[in-house]
C-alpha cells in the first residue's frame, strides 16, 4: 500500500482538445494565408505581365517614332540620295541609342518592267548591285538604302524582301492600309551568313509616286534584352508569334520552355500582329515568395498550440498532483494518528491497571511484581512512541536535506550488541526468534554511531514484526574496504514486485503487512542513512520463505 497512490490519470487527456482545436485553427489560417498568397501572387503576376507588355509596346513605339521621323524628313526634302539617307540615320545616332537595331533601311517597289532601269541606275553608284533572289516576279521590293552600311548589311542590299512570305504579308498590309506594320517571326538575312536568330521587322509605308517603306530590323533577343535591361524578372516570359508552338517561339527569357498550372498566357496585338506571351513565376523567386508566409503561419501556429497544450497539461497535472498530495496527507494523518493512538491507549490501560491493582490487591509482593510488569510494558510502548515520532522527524529532515551525521570510529559488532540488549525483552516474548549472531572481524569504520544503531534497530524490529516468531540470523562480516550486516528471518517474506518499492516513503509490501502496525517509513529512513554513508542496502526474499536484508558500508566515507 502506498499513501501517495499513483492515480492513473492521463494528465494530457485534458490537453488533447486544446491541441486539436489549436491545430485546426492553425491549418485554417495556413490555408487562408496560402490562398491569400496565391491570389496576391496572381494579381502581382497580372500586374507584372501588364508592365512587360507595356515595355514591349513602348520600345516598338520608339522604333516607329524613328521611322516616322525619317519619313517626315524625306517627305519634306526634294529627292532622296544615298548620302542624304546616310546623314539622316547618322543624325539619329542609332549606334549609341539603339545598338539593338540590326538595320534601318528603305525598300522600294520595282515592277518587273522597271527592273533593268532600276539596276542600271543603282549600279552607277554600286557597280555590283543586283536584285536577289533571282527570278522573274511581278513586283520586287529590293532594299535600296541600308544603314549602318557595314560588312553584314552590305550583303543584303538589293534583297527582294517581297520574295519571302512573312515579309510580303507585312509589306502588303503596310502599303494597303498606310499603317505601321510588324512582321511575324523572321530570320534576318544578315544572320543567314552566320547563325540564324529569330527577328522582327517594323515597316512604315511611304506611298509617294511609287510605294516604298522604311523599316527597322532587329533580332528578337536583342530587342527584349534591351527592354528587360538584363534584369532578373519575377516572371519568366516566353514570346510566341501566334500560338504557343515551339516553332513559333521568338524569345524565351530564361531559355526554359514551361507548361503547367502556374503558367498563364496573354495576347499582345501591336502593329497588325498578334503575339502570345506565356508567363510563369521565375524559377528563382517562385518557391520562396509563394510558400514563405504560409510556412511561417504554420510554424508559429503549431508552436503556439504546442505551448498552450503543454501549459494546459502542466496546469492540469499540477492540479491532479495537488489533489493527490492532499489526499495522501489526509491518509497519512489518519494512519499516523492510529499508530500513535494504539500505544497511547495501551499506556493508559497499564496506568489504570496499576491504579486498580493498588486498590484491589493487598499482597505487597504480588502488587509490586504486577506494577513492575505494567511499568515495563509502558516503557516499551513509550519507546515505540518515541521511535514513531523520531521517524516522522527524520522524514522532515530528509525532505529538507538536513539529515546530519556525526562521524567517529565505531564498531558494528559493538552497536549490534547494544541493540540486541535493548531489544532483549521483545526477543524474550518470541523465544524461537532469539537471534543467532555471527560476529565477523575487522568490523570498524568511520560512521555516525546513532544512525548505524537506527539502521540495525529498524532491520531487527522488522525481522521481529514480519518474522512470524521464527529464527533470526544476524551476520556481520568485512572486506578490506567494507563492512556488511545481514539480518535474515524466516517469516512472511516479500514478493519480487515489492523489493524496490519497500524502500520508498510510505510504501508497504501489500497485504502481507496487513494487521501489522507500521507507517512504511523505517526502510526509507534506513536506506537514506546507508546512502548518506556511501553504502548500499538490498533485500533477498520470497513470500513465505523469509527475508534477508543486507547492508554494506564503506569503512571510510
Ligand atoms: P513499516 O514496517 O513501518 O511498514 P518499513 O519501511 O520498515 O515500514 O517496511 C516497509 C514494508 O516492507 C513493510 O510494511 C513490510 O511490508 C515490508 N517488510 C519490511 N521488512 C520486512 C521483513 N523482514 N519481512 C517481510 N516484509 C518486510
Amino acid at each position: 500500500m502506498a499513501f501517495l497512490k499513483s492515480q492513473n490519470h492521463n494528465t494530457f487527456f485534458y490537453g488533447w482538445p486544446v491541441l486539436l482545436v489549436g491545430s485546426l485553427i492553425t491549418i485554417a489560417f495556413t490555408y487562408y494565408a496560402y490562398v491569400n498568397v496565391v491570389n496576391e501572387n496572381f494579381l502581382r503576376s497580372q500586374y507584372e505581365s501588364d508592365e512587360i507588355i507595356k515595355e514591349i509596346e513602348f520600345q516598338l513605339n520608339q522604333y516607329e517614332e524613328l521611322l516616322l521621323q525619317t519619313r517626315g524628313f524625306i517627305q519634306s526634302s526634294e529627292e532622296m540620295t544615298r548620302e542624304r539617307f546616310r546623314s539622316l540615320i547618322q543624325n539619329l545616332d542609332l549606334k549609341n541609342r539603339h545598338p539593338e537595331i540590326q538595320a534601318f533601311g528603305v525598300g522600294k517597289r520595282i515592277l518587273q518592267n522597271e527592273l533593268s532601269q532600276h539596276l542600271k541606275k543603282v549600279r552607277k553608284e554600286i557597280p555590283d548591285y543586283s536584285v536577289w533572289p533571282e527570278g522573274i516576279r511581278e513586283q520586287y521590293y529590293p532594299i535600296v538604302y541600308l544603314e549602318p552600311f557595314d560588312e553584314a548589311n552590305k550583303k543584303i542590299l538589293g534583297f527582294d524582301t517581297y520574295s519571302e512570305a512573312k515579309r510580303q504579308k507585312a509589306i502588303d498590309r503596310a502599303i494597303n492600309t498606310g499603317e505601321t506594320t510588324l512582321s511575324g517571326k523572321v530570320y534576318l538575312v544578315q544572320d543567314s551568313f552566320t547563325r540564324p536568330h529569330p527577328g522582327l521587322i517594323l515597316y512604315v509605308p511611304f506611298v509617294n509616286k511609287v510605294p516604298e517603306f522604311f523599316y527597322v530590323a532587329f533580332r528578337a533577343e536583342s530587342l527584349f534584352k534591351t527592354i528587360f535591361h538584363g534584369e532578373r524578372l519575377t516572371l519568366d516570359v516566353e514570346i510566341f508569334d501566334g500560338d504557343t508552338n515551339v516553332e513559333n517561339l521568338i524569345y524565351d527569357h530564361d531559355r526554359i520552355i514551361r507548361s503547367g498550372k502556374e503558367t498563364f498566357t496573354r495576347t499582345m496585338k501591336i502593329y497588325g500582329k498578334e503575339f502570345v506571351l506565356k508567363f510563369a513565376p521565375s524559377l528563382t523567386t517562385k518557391n520562396k515568395s509563394l510558400y514563405r508566409a504560409p510556412c511561417i503561419v504554420l510554424l508559429v501556429g503549431m508552436l503556439f498550440t504546442i505551448l498552450i497544450f503543454r501549459l494546459f497539461g502542466l496546469t492540469k497535472k499540477s492540479q491532479i498532483e495537488l489533489g493527490e498530495a492532499l489526499a495522501s496527507r489526509d491518509e497519512f494523518i489518519s494512519i499516523a494518528s492510529h499508530e500513535l493512538k494504539t500505544p497511547i491507549t495501551a499506556i493508559k490501560l497499564h496506568t489504570q491497571m496499576v491504579k486498580r491493582n493498588k486498590l484491589k490487591i493487598n499482597d505487597p509482593v504480588n502488587l509490586s511484581k504486577m506494577t513492575s510488569d505494567h511499568l515495563n510494558h509502558t516503557e516499551i510502548l513509550a519507546q515505540r512512541l518515541e521511535r514513531l515520532v523520531d521517524d516522522m522527524l527524520d522524514i522532515t529532515r530528509i525532505r529538507a536535506g538536513r539529515l546530519t551525521v556525526f562521524k567517529e570510529l565505531v564498531d558494528v559488532n559493538t552497536i549490534l550488541r547494544e541493540v540486541l540488549d535493548r531489544l532483549q525483552d521483545q526477543f524474550k516474548a518470541l523465544p524461537e526468534s532469539t537471534p543467532e549472531v555471527n560476529y565477523g572481524v575487522m568490523t570498524t569504520g568511520i560512521w555516525d554511531r546513532h544512525r548505524i544503531d537506527q539502521v540495525i534497530t529498524n532491520l531487527l524490529t522488522n525481522a521481529l514484526k514480519y518474522g512470524e516468531g521464527k529464527k533470526i540470523i544476524i551476520t556481520t562480516s568485512s572486506t578490506p574496504t567494507t563492512v556488511s550486516i545481514s539480518v535474515k528471518d524466516h517469516g512472511i517474506g516479500i514478493s519480487n514486485e515489492f523489493h524496490e518499492k519497500i524502500f520508498q516513503r510510505f510504501e508497504r509490501a501489500g497485504i502481507n503487512s496487513k494487521g501489522i502496525s507500521g507507517l512504511g517509513l523505517g526502510l526509507y529512513i534506513t536506506q537514506q542513512i546507508v546512502m548518506i554513508h556511501g553504502g548500499k542496502i538490498k533485500v533477498e526474499s520470497e513470500p513465505g520463505k523469509g527475508s534477508t536484508f543486507i547492508v554494506e558500508l564503506p569503512k571510510t566515507c
